[in-house]
């Protein structure tokens, strides 16, 4: 009974942190394969701070280094809503505000849905590559969801969130991660290591074609030091040097005063 307790508490100590992301189609989807990605708004309807809150989103998906993805803010576009859901808009991604959120919502929302989806991020797909995607925000007067009711930060969560669909993203089982399907518990714009993980997976960085290296491990070929090392295997060595004298000087004084005559 001991052996399988000891046994059982190793497995888990030793079980690989499962992945919890999830992609929002095929498990094979590519992502956007046009780069950079190029991402309009129309800010009709929307709160007054949607364009600097849809940078900040932008910029958190911007931030994760091993990903090679760019998403690039392109500007305002005349595009709407109303206009977004059979995808014929000629931009690759748009985000609107609708106020007719029941009609303008790819799969239709109803009065319930109304009251508890403040927005709708989708993509539609050649292969498996995403070709356009759109963000829908709902706007819609009398709706507890609707976007106005929102602080900065959650407005700014929930567009991060929604990009994350775009982009290819599905939700994530990692109640941390900003793509779960709750953010009610969230304050701040951030991205979890599971969220890094789902983007990288999707939009891999290329450090041998199209991404320049990262930050290999460099050797210092300068010759900074006279010993020709780095500064502390020098110092290290000057140090050892000096002790090992000052320890000889030591002895070699010990001696001569015990041969010294009483
Ligand atoms: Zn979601």
């Amino acid at each position: 009974m001991k052996f399988f307790l000891t046994t059982f508490a190793l497995v888990i100590v030793l079980s690989p942190p499962a992945k919890s992301f999830t992609l929002g189609g095929s498990s094979l989807l590519k992502g956007f394969q046009q780069s950079p990605v190029e991402v309009y708004l129309n800010p009709d309807l929307c709160p007054a701070s949607i364009e600097s809150d849809l940078k900040k989103a932008i910029d958190l998906w911007q931030s994760v280094p091993s990903s090679g993805l760019q998403l690039q803010y392109q500007g305002l576009t005349a595009t709407a809503a109303s206009q977004l859901k059979d995808f014929s808009f000629p931009e690759a991604l748009v985000v609107a505000c609708s106020d007719d959120f029941g009609n303008d919502h790819p799969n239709g929302c109803d009065s319930t849905c109304l009251d508890f989806v403040t927005a709708v991020g989708g993509f539609i797909g050649s292969g498996l590559s995403i070709t356009k995607g759109l963000v829908i925000v709902n706007v819609n007067s009398g709706a507890q969801a609707n976007m106005h009711n929102l602080g900065s930060a959650q407005r700014q969560l929930l567009l991060a969130h929604e990009l994350g669909h775009t982009l290819g993203l599905g939700h994530s089982s990692e109640p941390s991660a900003l793509m779960y399907y709750n953010l009610g518990g969230k304050q701040r714009l951030a991205l979890h290591q599971d969220d890094m993980d789902g983007i990288s997976y999707l939009y891999p960085r290329d450090e041998f074609g199209s991404d320049p290296m990262l930050a290999c491990g460099r050797v210092d070929m300068s010759g900074g030091s006279p010993l020709g090392g780095t500064p502390p295997l020098w110092l290290f060595v000057l140090f050892l040097t000096l002790w090992i004298g000052l320890r000889l000087r030591f002895r070699a004084d010990s001696i001569q005063k015990l041969g010294e005559p009483l």
